[in-house]
């Protein structure tokens, strides 16, 4: 690509909303530019036009980082805006994989927000490994030890990686550097689940902010308001994201989910309705029949039809707005 006079291309490390930090392509120099113009996804209002992980080109105009032009995506994270359900939040962009932090307890599994997580990056093909944090915790018990194998199980059977991991004791820690080693991995999870210790034990030297108040002396320290990307300095970059609430799925209908959740989809073709099966009073239906049969988890299928519930009723609303 041949560049114009003070025009630079370069990859978006921070976003705020209202201005981005911007790496150089070349080299480490780093810019703080501004954007012009309106731009959408899947038809949707971005909160966030432009998100971390973006290839960009900038213009320098009086004295000013422009950016001009968003660079192809291969890919993106997007959630439903928490604040406006008719936007799209970008949390990231050309990403290799994701890393989902959850744990069971401290605070207690919500399984259904793995299920909602998966439902974010299986549209895009984007690899997730979902870490179960604090394992310490949930290792002194034997009934705790074999609900994380349960759990696992659950996940693994259907193509997802799992691992066990504590900033504590240690567990994990050197199976989670290889796995980010020489990757651009969005790091993602609730508040509370030990997310930005674990990212100081791979990578002491960035000095998150922990949960611990006695610990936070205000100084030096990142805090995690809005997504922003780290180099690691064994290779690879992590993007660290804000602690997530809840998910909803405004953005999505009711196929799209079903499609979505990996093992229905791949057994749907033996529905009798088969790819326009919803998987819930229709006869022969495969998913149905596997769940009876032990080959479909039944917290996943539980999962599904909140998500399919929550859209309906928005629908609905929506449907019904100007009666
Ligand atoms: P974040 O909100 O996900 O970034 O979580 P923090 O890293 O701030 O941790 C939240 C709380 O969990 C803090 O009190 C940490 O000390 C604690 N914590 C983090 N990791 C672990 C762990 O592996 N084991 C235990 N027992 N506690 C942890
Ligand atoms: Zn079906």
């Amino acid at each position: 690509m041949t560049l114009q006079k003070n025009e630079i291309k370069g990859i978006v490390i921070k976003s705020t909303g209202s201005w981005y930090r911007v790496r150089a392509e070349n080299n480490t120099e780093v810019f703080e530019a501004r954007i012009v113009g309106k731009f959408r996804l899947q038809n949707m209002v971005l909160t966030n036009p432009v998100a971390v992980g973006d290839e960009v080109m900038m213009q320098l105009e009086r004295g000013d980082w422009l950016i001009k032009k968003i660079l192809p995506r291969r890919n993106y994270v997007a959630r439903q805006s928490p604040r406006q359900k008719h936007q799209l939040h970008l949390l990231a962009a050309n990403i290799e994989q994701t890393i989902l932090f959850v744990t069971i307890v401290e605070p207690m599994l919500k399984v259904g927000f793995i299920d909602r997580f998966l439902l974010m990056t299986e549209p895009q093909n984007i690899p997730t490994i979902i870490v179960f944090n604090k394992s310490d915790l949930f290792s002194k018990s034997k009934e705790g030890r074999q609900f994380f194998e349960n759990i696992s199980n659950i996940y693994q059977k259907i193509g997802y990686e799992t691992i066990a991991l504590s900033s504590v004791s240690g567990e994990g820690i050197a199976t989670l550097r290889q796995l980010l080693k020489d990757k651009t991995t969005l790091i993602a999870g609730q508040s509370g689940v030990g997310k930005s210790s674990a990212i100081n034990a791979i990578e002491p030297t960035l000095n998150l902010r922990t949960g611990e108040i006695s610990d936070y002396s205000g100084k030096g320290q990142h805090t995690t308001t809005f997504a922003e990307m780290h180099p690691l300095s064994f290779g690879g970059f992590l993007i660290d994201t804000p602690g997530i609430k809840t998910l909803a799925f405004n953005n999505l209908e009711a196929l799209d989910v079903a499609q979505n959740f990996r093992e229905f989809f791949e057994l749907s073709s033996d529905c009798k309705f088969g790819g326009s099966c919803l998987h819930r009073n229709e006869p022969q239906c495969a998913i149905k029949n596997a769940l009876t049969e032990g080959g479909v988890a039944e917290s996943r299928y539980q999962s599904y039809l909140q998500i399919l519930e929550e859209i309906e009723k928005q629908n609905y609303w929506e449907l019904h707005k100007d009666f």
